[in-house]
């Protein structure tokens, strides 16, 4: 399915540029380049047109069973500009005091969260009273407590809740995973996952204890936390962690610059992580067992990835992350389909459980039970 996929999203790409194509006619490609009947399609309100709504956006316009028919905003202006460009009726469009309205309207199948990570859980509650189903940004909340929160206001209201891990869908990923499950690599014993970049504009919500819940880990460190999940296979039980700080005024109390973190797994598999704000394009996954290895580089990024096994190199095709995604998600919440690596509400919870006890491992300084029961 997903080579069709990107056979088809391919020729979207070069129909612009490609008059003809033998045996192709002007219908058919015309037929391929519009979506499918509007019954068919999650039809997606984007809440928050910042730097990666506006990635979301311009993704899903190849999306094959996702469209964006509605924008949730604070800044007027955004709005008028978006629904020229994405041709929005004004009736789609709302502020962050109105948008409960959004019950009321039938047009609206699902709500994607992309505002900064204090507002998820409150912007998750009313989307879930408003009847529409959630896609919500990474990390799910500020906290396990709010995300179990999440988690069962979706459940009563009857919407699905799912996170925005564009990971999950990623072709080199799968592939490592499906080797793994394979046995290419033996028996798993080891896991490195590096995350990090070097952050810059000081003023910036994500350096905000208050809008961030956090620093480095709320941001970038969970690819290392989720990535050693669907690495390894397993749930980390235990962890230890420590923190460094170099600039404690970029980096105020309660925002992490730097936090090393290990894992121990059930099987005896053990992880070391990194997450930080401090150095440049720190990307890079490394799995290795008793026959073999995996190693991403970049392993996280908006891609491509790269890397290489001990069998050769990681050859899937590169597809824009975000249109895979809302294409996958689609499907789960339309069709009932689910996700080989989840991405629902209780995915996320995980890895919030999980960064709360690195948070208080780093504070004891001692081995933490990880308790995701
Ligand atoms: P931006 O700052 O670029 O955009 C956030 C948008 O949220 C703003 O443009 C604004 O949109 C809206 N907003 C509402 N209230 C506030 C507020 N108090 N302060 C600032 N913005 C506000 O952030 P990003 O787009 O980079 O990140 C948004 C979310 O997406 C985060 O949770 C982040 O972790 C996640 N993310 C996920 C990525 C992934 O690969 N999965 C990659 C990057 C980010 P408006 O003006 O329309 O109201």
């Amino acid at each position: 399915m997903s080579s069709r996929r990107n056979f088809l999203q391919k020729l979207t790409l070069s129909a612009v540029s490609i008059p003809f194509i033998p045996g192709f006619e002007t219908k058919s490609m015309n037929v391929m380049n519009q979506k499918p009947d509007q019954s068919t399609l999650l039809r997606v309100a984007i809440m928050g047109l910042g730097s990666y709504g506006t990635r979301v956006a311009e993704a899903m316009v190849d999306s094959k069973k996702a469209k964006l028919v509605g924008l949730i905003s604070g800044t007027p202006s955004k709005i008028t500009a978006w629904q020229a460009k994405y041709n929005i009726p004004e009736k789609n469009c709302y502020n962050y005091e109105n948008f409960d309205a959004i019950k009321d309207n039938p047009d609206i199948d699902a709500v994607y969260i992309i505002t900064p990570n204090a507002l998820h859980h409150p912007q998750t509650l009313r989307v879930a009273a408003a009847g529409k189903h959630v896609i919500c940004e990474k990390p799910m909340a500020l906290n396990a407590r709010e995300g179990r929160e999440m988690v069962e206001a979706c459940k009563n209201a009857g919407v699905k809740l799912l996170v925005g891990y564009r990971m999950h869908f990623e072709g080199n990923t799968l592939e490592v995973i499906r080797m793994r499950e394979a046995g290419a690599f033996g028996e798993v014993k080891f896991f490195q996952g590096l995350s990090g970049f070097k952050i810059g504009d000081p003023t910036q919500w994500r350096l905000n204890k208050e809008l961030a819940g956090g620093g480095a880990m709320m941001d970038i460190g969970i690819y290392s936390v989720n990535g050693a999940r669907y690495m390894v296979g397993e749930e980390p039980e235990w962890v230890t962690a420590q923190e460094t700080k170099t600039d404690p005024v970029k980096f105020k109390e309660g925002v992490d610059e730097t936090i090393m973190f290990q894992f121990g797994f059930p099987s005896g598999v053990v992880a070391s992580c990194l997450s930080t704000y401090s150095m440049s394009n720190l990307d890079r996954f490394f799995l290795n067992g008793t026959e073999g290895y995996a190693e991403m580089q970049p392993s996280t990024g908006y891609g491509p990835i790269k890397g290489k096994t001990h069998k050769g190199p990681l050859d899937k095709p590169h597809i824009t992350h975000q249109t895979v995604q809302m294409d996958r998600m689609a499907e789960i919440i339309l069709e009932g389909d689910t996700a080989q690596v989840p991405v629902d509400g209780e995915e996320g919870l995980k890895d919030l459980i999980i960064i709360d006890t690195i948070y208080k491992a780093v504070k004891t300084g001692k081995k933490e039970r990880i308790k995701l029961g």
